[in-house]
């Protein structure tokens, strides 16, 4: 079985102080849940934050990484510099950098590549515009992304995979998918990842819910398909953390 995994996605906040407390106070407030949770403090607070957790119960990563290991990118990071801090987890194609910063399926494929070449965890985001869930396109659109994704991965590194379905409707905007689309979408990912890695591997990966998730809502998510939440907004205060954390 796969293991309850609830992850808080920082995004753009926190200075190095605030960080470190919400930190230990996760630390404190998760103390003695059977879940595996997750944060994604920004590149600034990273290694304050793994100084402060290292060994504790919550684990950590980051948000980003470059698909070069080194070399003449100015601003960017990479796996091997975020390996080397400590890091467990790696966020991939999170929407924000597929949207914003305009990353397509050919760099996150690069970026897959770079996070298992230096040993780290990668959680895949995947998701759909309102205008394609309009359209009627999720399902062709999350199946592009996982394929080209996953294309060149080995059946051992598959294993390490998690997957993050987050409808980009729905990040930030206090519209959830309802527990019952969530689930829908969830076991379409679960059938393509069967079908591209195989299902003896394809178990091990687990499979989040995110978008709008807060400690009001999270427990309806907690059902056959979804393996746990990646948490954006809700995942800044210890409290509401703690309770999705329980909740799940
Ligand atoms: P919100 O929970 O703020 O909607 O963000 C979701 C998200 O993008 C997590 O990666």
């Amino acid at each position: 079985v796969r293991r309850p995994f609830v992850a808080g996605n920082w995004k753009m906040y926190k200075t190095v102080g605030e960080a470190v407390e919400l930190a230990q106070d996760l630390v404190t407030e998760t103390n003695g849940t059977v879940n595996e949770v997750v944060i994604f403090p920004p590149f600034t607070a990273l290694e304050s934050v793994a100084e402060a957790i290292d060994g504790k119960s919550v684990g950590y990563g980051a948000q980003d990484l470059c698909w070069e290991d080194e070399g003449a990118f100015t601003g960017a990071v990479s796996g091997a510099q975020i390996a080397d801090i400590g890091c467990e987890y790696v966020l991939v194609g999170h929407s924000e950098r597929r949207e914003i910063f305009k990353e397509d399926n050919e760099i996150i494929a690069k970026k897959m590549k770079a996070a298992y070449r230096n040993q780290l965890k990668p959680v895949l985001c995947v998701g759909e515009t309102d205008a394609e869930r309009k359209q009627g396109a999720t399902n062709a659109k999350i199946d592009g992304q996982l394929k080209s994704a996953l294309a060149g991965i080995s059946a051992e590194q598959a294993k390490l995979l998690t997957i993050a379905y987050e409808p980009i409707w729905a990040i930030g905007t206090g519209n959830t998918a309802t527990a019952q689309d969530a689930q829908e979408v969830c076991l379409f990912i679960r059938n393509q990842l069967n079908e591209i890695v195989g299902e003896e591997v394809a178990r091990h990966i687990r499979i989040l819910y995110g978008g709008s998730v807060k400690d009001t809502n999270a427990a309806q998510f907690c059902i056959n398909g979804i393996d746990g939440v990646l948490v954006g907004g809700a995942s800044l205060k210890a409290e509401s953390f703690a309770k999705i954390v329980r909740s799940f």
